[in-house]
């Protein structure tokens, strides 16, 4: 890899996400050599996929150069490179650009989709976790009108404009309102010579609220919003399968659709080497102690979605959300200083910030810190929140002033198919 010797010791973190990054920028300007590796070589701003996917942002407004994060940091070096197996015997990670030893490794990599072992929907339908895929998802969105256009079938172009979102969390719910919104506002005008009031947007979720571990009234609201914007709410629905066509559920209710959004969950992104069933918790996360050290090896460290830390608060760990990430790397940067200063280590105790989610123009909920407020004000609050948690000048101005353009022409012009998803039409033929 080419990382010189140094007499400093070596922390490899794996993955510059929020956590990842966080930590990097707290162990600027100490007396270690730090080796930042990631598959990609920008930070995703995961929050606002959602918007690429819909076409209300380019994506490189949401990504950020790792390098550019490094600037003007010493000893500090980055490569891009996955992370194939862990060897905590031997102190030494291996990634499809070779081998690398470490002192100190800190697992950031962050969750993956998960689909619950159920591999035909993993084959079928989209998820939404990194760049690529929203915009696949973009793409198959704008694809599936394109090919609606084409058909005399009726039935056939109802399922292509049927949308079928997986998942009530703020992922899918985001999801969806952006979707309604596409299908009020924008639609009409780009595809005149289609009935696009026929274009459904339906929600599933297992449970029987949306956004759970919101508050009851942010959760309630959210339907309401949803409602009005004409999205379809399926409550205490279980998708058991979807074979490209058809959607099956526990109930006798099944949806012909095209485009079906797995927000459904996701897992830890273990690595091999530390996937052994004495270090994984539930969701595939690893067992960290409140220093975030990895049971049973105290030079590993897990910080973020991959790290499960159990709590009396947090039985399950923290959720897996952008604040724990940012909070256990900043404390950990701290923590590492302390460490080979032989002196204590301050335990982690989370933060919580609050929960928010937005459903479309002037709609959003808010619950934070014991405030709970829904509407034009949340939407706004939520707005602000997510510019400044953006990393990068330059990425801010450009969604604030996609925002702004969008609020004011009532419009989403990213709206292309750079990349053409290549979706198999030919089972909606009979
Ligand atoms: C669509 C969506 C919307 C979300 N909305 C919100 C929201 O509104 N608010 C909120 O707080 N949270 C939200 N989240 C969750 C939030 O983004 C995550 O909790 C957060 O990103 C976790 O940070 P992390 O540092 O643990 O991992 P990540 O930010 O996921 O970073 C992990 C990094 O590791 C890299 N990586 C993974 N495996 C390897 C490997 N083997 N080798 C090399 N590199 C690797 C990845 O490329 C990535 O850069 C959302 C997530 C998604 C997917």
């Amino acid at each position: 890899m080419n990382i010189p010797l140094s007499s400093y010791p070596r922390i490899v973190i794996i993955g510059g996400g929020f956590g990842g990054v966080s930590l990097a920028k707290k162990l600027s300007k100490k007396e270690v050599q730090v080796v930042l590796l990631d598959k990609n070589n920008y930070h995703t701003f995961q929050p606002l996929l959602y918007q690429v996917s819909t076409g209300g942002l380019e994506p490189d407004s949401i990504a950020y150069p790792l390098r550019k994060v490094l600037i003007g940091y010493d000893n500090f070096y980055f490569r891009l490179a996955e992370v194939t197996e862990v060897d905590p015997g031997h102190k030494k990670i291996k990634t499809d650009i070779g081998d690398l030893s470490y002192d100190y490794l800190v697992v950031a990599t962050g969750s993956e989709t998960n689909f619950f072992g159920n591999t035909e929907i993993e084959h079928h339908a989209m998820s939404m976790k990194s760049i690529p895929q929203s915009l696949n998802l973009r793409s198959l969105i704008l694809e599936n009108f394109e090919q609606a256009l084409l058909t005399d079938d009726y039935h056939e172009r109802d399922a292509l404009m049927n949308f079928v979102i997986v998942g009530g969390g703020p992922t899918g719910v985001e999801l969806a309102g952006a979707l309604a919104e596409i299908k009020k506002g924008i639609l009409p005008k780009d595809y005149p010579d289609l009935d696009t009031r026929r274009a459904q947007i339906n929600i599933i979720q297992g449970g029987d609220c949306l956004l759970p571990g919101f508050s009851i009234q942010a959760s309630k609201k959210a339907e309401d919003f949803l409602e009005e914007l004409g999205v379809q709410v399926w409550k205490g629905v279980r998708v058991t399968g979807y074979d490209g066509k058809t959607v099956t559920t526990k109930t006798d209710l099944v949806f012909q659709s095209a485009a079906v959004i797995w927000a459904a969950g996701v897992k830890g992104a273990s690595i091999k080497g530390l996937d052994a069933a004495d270090v994984l918790a539930g969701g595939n996360r690893l067992k960290v102690n409140e220093f975030n050290q990895v049971i049973g090896y105290p030079e590993i460290f897990a910080i973020g979605d991959i790290a499960c830390m159990a709590t009396e608060d947090n039985p399950r760990g923290h959720p897996m959300v952008a604040q724990p990430a940012i909070q256990q790397g900043r404390l950990l940067g701290e923590n590492m200083v302390k460490l080979l200063e032989h002196k204590p280590m301050k335990p982690f105790v989370y933060n919580d910030k609050g929960s928010m989610a937005t459903i479309g123009r002037n709609k959003a909920v808010c619950d934070i810190k014991g405030y709970r407020f829904q509407g034009i004000f949340a939407w706004f609050v939520w707005m602000f929140v997510h510019l400044f948690f953006l990393i990068g000048f330059r990425n801010r101005m450009v969604v604030f002033i996609n925002w702004v353009y969008n609020y004011i022409r009532f419009d989403r012009e990213a709206r292309l198919i750079i990349r053409p998803y290549k979706r198999d039409y030919s089972q909606f033929k009979d």
